[in-house]
């Protein structure tokens, strides 16, 4: 038998989660193994989507010099909250978004993973593809040594494994750090479309005024039927990235299939006139871990971490993940670093990892939303009744020529009253407060 092979750490999944944790590692001079089950990096993944440079630039810092595949900076943004025939808009334009880099560019993730693992495989990390790793090695002691993967003679052996495997966190469960019955209301399912047309076309569509500018919109409200989730239209180069994504539990409540909200959604008579005569390139779905703070995995234990979206770590308050993924693998890179110098691989050790997300942004926002999930179960009003509301306020408001203006605030309030009343109100205010603040 072939003698196995050591490494000083073993990360698993090439997304940003693990692959800025590679980075961070070999960075360090550590001598790391980065296994993906993908054909290449990014060959199975997709997202909405937009990336967020701060946790890019923290990772790699020179990452402009070494040109990332970005589609578009994002030099506008904001929410549309859709009503079954209008739609309110709450958009941000400014000359702050003109500078290079940007804070978020939209991007297509088949090909800034690949790019991404390709800048840890230039900085010394071993880059294996086409292998799934299929469980953690342990000791007598039940302390993780390495890994097991679909590979004949795959195992791999390292002080420190770091897990970031996604969302199907199987190698998790089977650790036991991870819970493999999460309800589905703790898991969003989004369906997304890449629908290709002219860059000319897209730009005039879009009000853009070159290949320098973007539009990240997140839509509410008749593009989910008024259910709980979200919806979103983002420009590529010469795509539009159009999906929607609402809890796996309200699909099942509802009886709704997600193709056929997304084809509704398409046809809505707002989004229409931007996809029209569209070629589409790509179709896929994809599960977004919604558990929060409360229900997230052990980040650590003896000679393992977890890392990104296998740990629930996405704020879909604001359409955040990919950024959070590189800060914890960025930290868990950190903390295998520090393990090393230590010669301390225990999870005693190991887990500084979680007052480092602690004290990020990380663990601070997923904090602060911890009740955000339970607040839309319990108050549905938000993406149905108020948005059917702002958008009728709204053409009273701009249409109430020749009526008094006292008259038109009195019908406006009225408009509120028939679908809601005043103590229904405060209590989905409050509602809305302690799903804010935690
Ligand atoms: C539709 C949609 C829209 C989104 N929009 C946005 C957005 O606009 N902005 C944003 O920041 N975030 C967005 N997100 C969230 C974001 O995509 C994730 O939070 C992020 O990709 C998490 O990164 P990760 O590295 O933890 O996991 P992943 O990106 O899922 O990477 C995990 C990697 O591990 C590999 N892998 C899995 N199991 C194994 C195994 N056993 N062995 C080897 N390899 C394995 C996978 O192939 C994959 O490459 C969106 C998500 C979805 C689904």
């Amino acid at each position: 038998m072939s003698e196995i092979p050591r490494f000083d750490a073993i990360v698993v999944g090439a997304g940003p989660a693990g692959t800025s944790a590679a980075i961070t590692l070999a960075r360090a001079g550590l001598r790391t193994i980065l296994i993906e089950r993908g054909h290449f990096a990014g060959a199975k993944n997709f997202f909405g989507g937009v990336l967020y440079t701060h946790a890019l630039a923290d990772v790699l810092p020179d990452f402009w010099e070494r040109k990332p595949p970005f589609e578009r900076p994002v030099t506008e943004q904001g929410y549309w909250l859709l009503s079954p025939d209008s739609v309110v808009r709450l958009m941000h334009k400014s000359q702050h978004y003109q500078q290079e880099p940007a804070s978020a560019y939209t991007a297509l993730r088949a090909n800034f993973d690949a790019w991404f693992a390709q800048q840890a495989a230039e900085l010394g990390v071993l880059l294996i593809t086409k292998t799934t790793v299929t469980e953690c090695v342990r000791d007598g002691n039940g302390r993780v040594i390495g890994v097991r993967t679909d590979r004949p003679d795959g195992e791999v052996h390292a002080p420190v494994v770091i897990v970031s495997e996604g969302v199907n966190n199987l190698v998790t469960q089977d650790l036991g750090l991870a819970k493999s019955d999460l309800p589905p209301r703790f898991v969003a399912l989004a369906v997304k479309e890449l629908i290709a047309l002219p860059r000319k076309e897209l730009e005039s569509r879009f009000n853009l005024g070159g290949p320098k500018e973007g539009v990240a919109i997140d839509i509410f409200g008749d593009a989910t039927l008024g259910l709980p989730g979200t919806a979103f239209l983002y420009t590529d180069q010469q795509a539009i990235s159009i999906g929607v994504g609402m809890l796996l539990g309200e699909f099942v409540k509802h009886r709704v299939k997600p193709y056929e909200v997304l084809a509704r959604f398409k046809k809505h008579p707002v989004i229409q006139p931007y996809v029209a005569g569209g070629e589409t390139l790509e179709y896929g779905a994809h599960l977004i871990p919604e558990f929060g703070y409360d229900r997230m995995p052990a980040l650590a234990a003896d000679g393992v971490l977890v890392a990104g979206d296998a740990a629930g770590m996405v704020d879909a308050m604001h359409r955040e993940g990919t950024n959070l993924a590189m800060t914890a693998g960025r930290l868990a890179g950190e903390t295998a670093i520090e393990a090393h110098r230590q010669g301390d691989f225990s999870g005693a050790f190991l887990r500084s990892y979680r007052k480092k997300l602690e004290d990020s942004f990380v663990l601070k926002d997923l904090r602060q939303y911890r009740r955000m999930t339970d607040f839309l179960d319990q108050s549905p009003h938000f993406m149905g009744t108020y948005v059917n509301y702002l958008n009728e306020a709204a053409l009273k408001y701009f249409n109430s020529h020749g009526i008094p203006k006292r008259d038109m605030e009195k019908q406006i309030f009225d408009l509120l009253w028939k679908r809601r009343s005043i103590f229904g109100v405060a209590k989905d205010l409050m509602g809305l407060r302690s799903g804010m603040r935690g």
